[in-house]
């Protein structure tokens, strides 16, 4: 037997590669996973304190892997969506009991998420690990893919997933080109502490440095996402937390409360990334790999899973899992899914994100009618709750094996 020669070889550990390994662990396929962070250290980038908004068919998509119980200890419901314009009139509000589901979405630090994960990775008999190792290198043949690690061995694969970030290592071996958008502006991420009780509340609201979003995290505590223009985030991330606190008071608003504290503050530039072409011969691009979104509308990870969820459901019993017909056939039903999030999520961040005062009047407007249209709201609702799309068996709820 040769144990370097594996189905599906997954490269990057993070939230998809994690998740696709679980999702496909009652499958018959032979897994390799490779990841250059140890599972064992809290140094993993992605797995900060920075929260993360699960939409409702993410949960349902975790549920039916069997992961969400690990991951609901963690998790605080949104009950609420409250989205404004900081100085002029006009707000939009959305809510579970409106959209008879138990709650809008989940929110859950990343790096609790990453623990459940992590722990499950840990436990699935059909996985290898390789970590901590990095992919150095990849060649694709008639019928197998190999990828050399940092430690110069060579594993061999009938499929590639490439869940290795925006960065790609995959994608600059391969050459392979992507459309980018750097949107100069800077993600401020910290936990806050409010006077009053959040009642399940997440706030959007739009400034004209760009958005902000308070998303009702466990404890008390509002995890905060803060976009500033390139530059400017330097001397709020030196402040110290009193002034911090009263920076951010003027761009929020009492809203939410008075904020009492602020944790770590972390940063993280925005920049669009839309791989061109996610599906190549033996490989395919999922989650940060094939796209990463500004988090203005929280749905980057969101989107990857969806991948995560269709990629695993075409592969799980597939004899040959890296045949092409099969990864065209996922990619055409990922296409538009993918297409659109990347297209509203940017069209979002440049309708917010000036100050001409005719566009302004218009959002103001448009926030308002949006409000009084309950078919439009639905609308939004089915949207932030990524329940717009034809929806994948585990997010019906309906087992792989
Ligand atoms: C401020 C902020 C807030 C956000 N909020 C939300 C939210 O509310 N909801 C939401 O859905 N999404 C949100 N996101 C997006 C979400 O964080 C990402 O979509 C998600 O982390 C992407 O996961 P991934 O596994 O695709 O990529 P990554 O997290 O980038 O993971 C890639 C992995 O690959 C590994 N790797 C890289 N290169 C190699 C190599 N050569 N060999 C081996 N391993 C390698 C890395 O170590 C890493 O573990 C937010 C993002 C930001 C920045």
């Amino acid at each position: 037997m040769n144990h370097s020669l594996f189905d599906v070889l997954i490269v990057g550990g993070g939230m998809a590669g994690a998740s696709l390994a679980i999702a496909l662990k009652e499958s018959r396929l032979k897994i390799g996973l490779i990841e250059a962070k140890s599972l064992e250290t809290d140094s993993q980038p992605s797995y900060d304190d920075r929260g993360i908004a699960l939409s409702y068919g993410s949960q349902r998509i975790f549920e039916t892997m069997g992961v969400w119980t690990h991951i609901v200890k963690h998790a605080s419901p949104i009950q609420h969506i409250h989205v404004s314009e900081r100085g002029r009139f006009g707000v939009t509000r959305l809510s579970a009991e409106q959209e008879k589901v138990p709650a809008l979405g989940q929110v859950i630090t990343a790096k609790y998420l990453g623990h459940a994960l992590n722990q499950q990775l840990q436990q699935l008999d059909n996985l290898t690990l390789f970590c901590p190792r990095t992919v150095n290198a990849v060649v694709t043949e008639d019928e197998h893919v190999k990828v050399t690690l940092d430690n110069h061995h060579t594993l061999t694969a009938k499929l590639i997933v490439a869940a290795d970030g925006r960065e790609s290592t995959i994608r600059h071996c391969l050459n392979l080109s992507a459309w980018e958008q750097d949107y100069s502006q800077v993600a401020i991420t910290a936990n806050i502490s409010t006077d009053k009780p959040h009642y399940g509340w997440a706030y959007e609201r739009f400034t004209t440095s760009g958005p902000m979003a308070l998303l009702p995290m466990t404890d008390k505590r509002s995890s905060l996402v803060w976009t500033v223009k390139a530059g400017e985030e330097s001397a709020l991330l030196s402040l110290p937390e009193e002034a911090f606190l009263k920076q951010l008071q003027h761009h929020f608003g009492y809203r939410a409360g008075r904020f009492i504290r602020v944790g770590e503050r972390n940063s993280y530039p925005l920049i669009l990334m839309q791989a061109d072409m996610p599906v190549q011969a033996r490989i395919v691009f999922i989650g940060n790999a094939a796209h990463s979104l500004h988090p203005i509308a929280g749905q980057g990870f969101n989107l990857g899973l969806r991948d995560v969820a269709v990629l695993a459901e075409h592969i799980f019993d597939a004899k040959d899992c890296g045949h092409a017909e099969l990864l065209q056939r996922y990619q055409q039903q990922r296409q538009q899914d993918q297409d659109q999030v990347v297209k509203s999520t940017d069209q979002l961040v440049r309708l917010f994100s000036n100050d001409i005062p005719l566009l302004g009047h218009l959002r103001g407007a448009g926030l308002t009618l949006m409000d009084t249209m309950p078919v439009m709201k639905h609308w939004l609702a089915q949207k932030s709750m990524g329940l717009a799309q034809a929806q994948p068996k585990l997010a019906r709820g309906v087992p792989l094996s």
